[in-house]
């Protein structure tokens, strides 16, 4: 059999067993497509199923999360915990809390992790969770008691040699505080259970900025292979949350001005550079919608998200950093047209098949998620190593150890495309790159 007829068989598998995900079955089918050439070249991974073992989670949690609203009512909400692949090490991945949350989005991100994990070079496995309860509106009270009934199921299932969650969309340092709480009190104290934990606790320094400083250390030596440097460059930043924030800290840092930002409601566009402190203070503290920049600063415009998309405004880079599938082909063919340079992905899954197939046919540099947005998950395992030997390293030590990481990961995944014979193809090399080494585990470890 060949690499393309194996692959095409497993995956009108997967696609038989998984009807309705089509969230889990587009990530699937972008990492299946790339990995044909590896299959052609290592037969034996096709004798092994590797990639029909390597699709089914090892197990797949969903539990009942009741709790009390503020006016006495009860509430009831799904929770999920995909413990994906532990072929290299621990489960290792985020809990989100969006009301989207169902069992495709868990598994996409649950199946993207494990390539992701394994491109950082650590010893983690791939996992994710989250719930359908939508923190938007809700009291910190409300939050408290839906994470510490979130935590009391979910503690049967973690631990910190065995799978340790951390935060994503909707699960900041204050549910990660929460759900350590109620962990210790059931558990005893074992911090390395929860990662972008309070520096109080156990967190370790540069978490906070991992994901979205890594984006642009990655993003720096994508352009630095093509003599760009990001000095002097404009950037639309999608998103305002952790990723989107920190993206645009180190961008501007680096003499990058970011002129756009947005969230689900809509963006703002300021020609003058944004005002990162505002949108801290709006996001972070207050908790509010982005339009109430223009309070501030009433010289940049605002325009919903029912009647533009950011992708308009026009710059040299862009970094969608909000959601999946936020990005689409028409998206796409507007950043193209009016000249986009590169395109670096800081969320998970945010450009859609088609858009990332007309950033090809145009030749856009293109970074994407599971390579570019790794810096997290990185400083996670780091946060686990300091949590196992009771040290906390300085902020330089880790923020050095993360440009470390980006850059072996953009090598990684640079070579793996040039050996499969898609130089320049970052998709192909991040997949392959991630898969080889979960593969030569999991073939090692035998049929498990
Ligand atoms: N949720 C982040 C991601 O998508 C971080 C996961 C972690 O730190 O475990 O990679």
């Amino acid at each position: 059999m060949t690499g393309k007829e194996y692959v095409a068989k497993v995956f009108e598998k997967v696609k038989n067993d998984n009807p309705n995900e089509s969230e889990f079955l587009q990530a699937v089918g972008e990492v299946f497509e790339s990995l044909v050439p590896v299959f052609d070249k290592y037969p034996r991974y096709i004798e092994e199923n590797i990639l029909e073992r390597l699709v089914e989670p090892e197990r797949l949690i969903s539990f009942r999360v009741p709790w009390l609203d503020d006016q006495g009512k009860v509430q009831v909400n799904r929770g999920y915990r995909v413990q994906f692949s532990s072929a290299i090490g621990p489960y290792k991945g985020g809990l989100r809390f969006h009301p989207s949350v169902n069992q495709s989005i868990i598994k996409f991100l649950g199946f993207e992790q494990i390539f992701k994990n394994s491109l950082t070079g650590q010893p983690i496995g791939g996992g994710k969770g989250g719930s359908n309860f939508d923190p938007k509106g809700k009291s910190d009270n409300e939050v408290m008691r839906f994470t510490q009934s979130f935590m009391t199921e979910l503690q049967k299932y973690i631990g910190p040699d065995s799978d340790v969650p951390a935060g994503d969309i909707g699960v900041g340092a204050r549910e990660i505080a929460y759900m350590y709480g109620q962990y210790k009190r059931l558990n005893g104290f074992q911090n390395g259970v929860l990662t972008g934990k309070g520096l109080s606790f156990g967190g370790s320094l540069a978490r906070t900025q991992a994901t979205g400083y890594g984006l642009v250390y990655f993003t720096e030596q994508m352009l630095k292979a093509k003599s760009i440097t990001l000095k002097g460059k404009t950037a639309i930043v999608s998103g305002s949350g952790n990723v989107a924030i920190y993206a645009s800290e180190k961008l501007q840092e680096l003499g990058v001005k970011v002129i756009a930002m947005s969230d689900s409601s809509g963006f703002i566009h300021d020609p003058k550079g944004i005002d990162l402190e505002t949108v801290k203070d709006i996001k972070e503290v207050r908790r509010e919608r982005l339009y109430r920049y223009l309070e501030f600063h009433p010289h940049a415009s605002y325009t919903e998200a029912k009647q533009a998309t950011i992708w308009q405004i026009k710059a040299d880079l862009a970094f969608p950093c909000a959601t999946q599938n936020e990005l689409d082909e028409s998206d796409a063919r507007t950043l193209v047209e009016n000249g986009i340079l590169a395109v670096a992905e800081g969320a998970n899954m945010p450009s859609t098949l088609p858009a990332i197939s007309i950033f090809q046919e145009a030749g856009i540099l293109f970074a994407p998620a599971k390579a570019a947005n790794a810096g997290g998950v990185a400083v996670s395992a780091l946060e686990m190593a300091q949590n196992s030997s009771r040290l906390a390293w300085s902020f330089e030590e880790v923020d050095q150890k993360l440009q470390d990481i980006m850059k072996s990961i953009y090598l990684n995944a640079s070579q793996a495309a040039k050996e499969f014979g898609q130089e320049g193809n970052l998709i192909q090399g991040a997949n392959i790159a991630g898969f080889l080494k979960v593969a030569q585990a999991m073939s090692a470890q035998g049929i498990v």
